[in-house]
Order: structure tokens, then C-alpha cells, then sequence
């Protein structure tokens, strides 16, 4: 019988790279929420021990590169599951865009699986797993709202943000988190005030949340792709409260307090920027 589990996308709310560490990775500290904008996975057991993936996608490998694959591997593999498992995945969460979509693929396989066989697993269990193999992982186990911090694997959950409404504007570009990160030289970057951000979550003050959401990365990959300033600062023009580049790029969302106001920026940037959505936080 097959299982259905959802894949939601996440934005960053704050990203702050803090200092390199000696294995290679930085220490970070990122805010995170998720929106509606999901992949939806499917799960049947097999009863031979294999994995198969089906989706269909240019830009997503269907074989062991992909995190899903990866996800179920190391699972298959810790709990010492014999059965094989057939993944189809509905890409809707565009790739490479700082959304987090291979991540919350391998979040929701780990959870998946869990309930496939009845296991029982803690959250924080599956989250530990998912840390090795990418380090987006473990926030995406959880949903919801979070701070993550070491190279992402410490999870503390953290209060909703106050309800909105989210423009999403990808450039036709993907970007490489590896080569933004190959960039970074800590002293150099802009750093968010991560205590601002959590004081407006607690305090539910929107308008607090949107002068103070920042991201260390967006100097980097604004440099090497200027179509990221541009749609940042039409975002702006057209009247987005909080406007922010969500991970290593090159996707920048607005927050919007009103459905017609979000409308209106949506139609708007839809005439700059070929692919716009327009979603809730659902953090
Ligand atoms: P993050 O915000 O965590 O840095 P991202 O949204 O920028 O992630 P992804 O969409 O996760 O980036 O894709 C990054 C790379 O991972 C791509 O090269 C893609 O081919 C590969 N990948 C492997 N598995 C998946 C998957 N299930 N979905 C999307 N990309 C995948």
C-alpha cells in the first residue's frame, strides 16, 4: 500500500555564517520557516530489497545522487529494514533555489519510511540521521519554525511568525551552495541580528520580523548574479514589506501582511521574473 507524505518547502528567515570549522563545513546560524509550496512523495514498500526512483525532472538525478535515494539508504540501512521501497516524487519546489527542495525530498523519505514499518522513531532521531547526509536535513524533519545552528544539525524549535503572505521570485538561474560557501570570508560579510528576529517572533510583530529578516550569503550571490538585486529591489518598488534572498540564492521572497496586497505584488512581479509564486508560511 502506498504512502503519501509532504514535502514543504522552507525559506530563511535570517542566515548568518558565523566562522569556518576545521572539517571543511561553517558554523551557521539560520532561522527557518516553512511555506506551502511542496513536493509531494510517495512510498510503497517492495519485496525486493531495492530502491527505485520515479519523478521526472531535468534537473533532478533519479538514481543514488538523489537525497531521496540517499534518505533511504541510510535508513534502510541503520534499522536494518530487508524490504525494498519505491519513491515517486512530484517536484513542484523549483531546484537549486535556496528552498531547500532535495532536503525536505530526504526529510519526508525519513518519515516516510518510519511510518511505512511501523517503527516509531523519534523526530529527533531521524533528524540526527538526516544531519548525515546534508545538513538542511534535520530542520526539514521538523517543519515548522526553527533555529538551526552548528552546520545546521542542532534544531530549536522557535514560536510561528505572524500569519502572511509569500512572493516568491526565482530568476531562470540555479545556484551552487558550495560555490557561494567556497566565497564566504567571515569577516567580510553582513551579519543579521538573529536576537531581533526571535524577539518578533515571540512578540508576533510583523513589521518588527520584516526590517530585521537577513542573510549573510545574499552579498555573494548577489555579486555573481545581479538579477538577484534587481528582482530584490522590484520586489521593494512594488511594495513588499520584508524582501530577502532564502538561502544561497538566487530565490528572493517578499512578505506581505494582506491577501490583495499580495496579489498585487504577484501579478506585478510576474512581469519581471518568469518564475513567481505566490504561497502562505504555514511555519
Ligand atoms: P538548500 O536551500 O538546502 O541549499 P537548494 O534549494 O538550493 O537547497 P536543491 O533544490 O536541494 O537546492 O538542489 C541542490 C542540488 O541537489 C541539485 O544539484 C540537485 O540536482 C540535487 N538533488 C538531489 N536530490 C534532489 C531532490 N530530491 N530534489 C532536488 N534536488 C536534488
Amino acid at each position: 500500500m502506498a504512502l503519501l507524505e509532504k514535502a514543504p518547502a522552507k525559506i530563511n528567515l535570517s542566515l548568518d555564517v558565523l566562522g569556518k570549522r576545521n572539517d571543511g563545513y561553517h558554523n551557521v546560524e539560520m532561522i527557518m520557516t516553512t511555506i506551502d509550496l511542496a513536493d509531494r512523495i510517495e512510498l510503497s514498500p517492495l519485496e525486493q530489497d531495492k530502491i527505485i526512483i520515479s519523478l521526472e525532472s531535468r534537473y533532478v538525478p533519479n538514481d543514488e545522487r538523489n537525497l531521496a535515494y540517499k534518505a533511504a539508504e541510510i535508513f534502510k540501512e541503520k534499522y536494518g529494514i530487508k524490504m525494498g521501497v519505491h519513491i515517486k516524487i512530484e517536484k513542484n519546489i523549483p531546484v537549486s533555489a535556496g528552498l531547500g527542495g532535495g532536503s525536505t525530498d530526504a526529510a519526508a523519505v525519513l518519515r516516510g519510511m518510519n511510518r511505512l514499518w511501523n517503527l516509531n522513531i523519534p523526530l529527533k532521531e531521524l533528524a540526527e540521521l538526516g544531519a548525515t547526509i546534508g545538513s538542511d536535513i534535520s530542520f526539514c524533519v521538523y517543519g515548522n519554525t526553527a533555529i538551526a545552528r552548528g552546520f545546521g544539525e542542532k534544531i530549536e524549535k522557535l514560536d510561528s511568525p505572524p500569519p502572511c503572505w509569500v512572493v516568491l521570485a526565482k530568476p531562470d538561474i540555479g545556484v551552487s551552495t558550495r560555490t557561494i560557501f567556497a566565497r564566504v570570508k567571515v569577516d567580510e560579510l553582513y551579519h543579521p541580528d538573529t536576537n531581533n528576529i526571535l524577539e518578533a517572533l515571540t512578540e508576533k510583530d510583523f513589521s518588527k520580523l520584516c526590517r530585521n529578516i537577513g542573510n549573510s550569503l545574499e552579498q555573494i550571490t548577489q555579486y555573481l548574479h545581479p538579477e538577484v538585486r534587481q528582482i530584490k529591489e522590484a520586489m521593494r518598488q512594488i511594495g513588499a514589506t520584508g524582501v530577502l534572498m532564502s538561502g544561497s540564492g538566487p530565490t528572493v521572497y517578499g512578505l506581505v501582511e494582506h491577501e490583495n496586497k499580495a496579489r498585487r505584488i504577484y501579478n506585478g512581479m510576474r512581469g519581471f521574473c518568469e518564475e513567481v509564486y505566490l504561497v502562505r508560511l504555514i511555519g
